[in-house]
């Protein structure tokens, strides 16, 4: 991606444009994967409009810089004693070999005490990541599945529907919902405490009356979650925790 440099009373800064359909209207901030600073536009705004927008803001970019950079995680390692999360619970991980023959050819994942246990014949970084991925996983589709089903008691419209749920890794969405009704959950989101993750499930129950963020979808999930906005807070500003691969 090209490069564009603007002058700032701090100096000069450099960014990398980049556009997204949903952003229509205003500039978002991002970092790139080397703490870059990445402009997302909106496509009709041209490269002087978008300079001279950040020329006026530079207080606020230089904010999110300073802010995001400190946020920027570093990526999990997957060695022994690391902590890794599940249910906003960190766990030390404990990685153990063991011959393929005894594991019949499949890694063991387990939880006991403060410890997470991957039993493997290969306990290299790789195999014990995939091996936890996969876990994760599982433990998502279990809890989630059964998280659904009880918020959906206090959702009238969601009764009598089968509740499809899809699970994906992703880096932005928490959650979504697709106009045929099937809820896609980050995978990521049976890291975070439980009330965070029954939040995003609760706003995702949600959208299958209100496909929208109108005022009448916030009614019903102020019905379903009063707490909401302290979830989203909570989201918002420890979310990159919880996205660690
Ligand atoms: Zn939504």
């Amino acid at each position: 991606m090209q490069q564009s440099v603007v002058k700032t009373p701090s100096g000069k800064l450099r960014y990398t444009v980049a556009h997204r359909p949903r952003v229509t209207k205003r500039l978002h901030l991002e970092l790139d994967q080397q703490g870059g600073l990445v402009i997302v536009a909106p496509k009709h705004w041209s490269r002087a409009h978008i300079s001279a927008t950040l020329a006026q803001n530079t207080g606020r970019v230089a904010r999110f810089l300073a802010d995001a950079r400190r946020r920027r995680v570093q990526p999990l390692q997957y060695i022994q004693g690391e902590r890794h999360l599940l249910l906003g619970v960190p766990y030390a991980l404990v990685i153990l070999e063991e011959t393929a023959t005894k594991l019949r050819g499949k890694p063991r994942v387990t939880l006991a005490g403060h410890k997470l246990y991957v039993k493997t014949a290969q306990p290299g970084v790789f195999p014990v990541k995939s091996a936890l991925n996969a876990w994760y996983r599982q433990q998502a589709m279990r809890i989630f599945t059964a998280r659904m089903q009880v918020i959906a008691q206090k959702a009238p419209w969601a009764q009598g529907r089968t509740l499809p749920l899809k699970l994906r890794s992703m880096r932005r969405t928490w959650g979504n919902c697709s106009a045929k009704g099937i809820i896609k959950l980050n995978t990521h989101l049976i890291k975070t405490p439980l009330p965070i993750a029954d939040s995003v499930i609760a706003h995702e129950l949600c959208h299958l009356e209100e496909m929208n963020h109108s005022s009448a979808f916030y009614t019903l999930l102020e019905g379903l979650n009063p707490n909401w906005r302290q979830h989203r807070t909570v989201l918002r500003s420890q979310g990159h925790l919880y996205l660690r691969t």
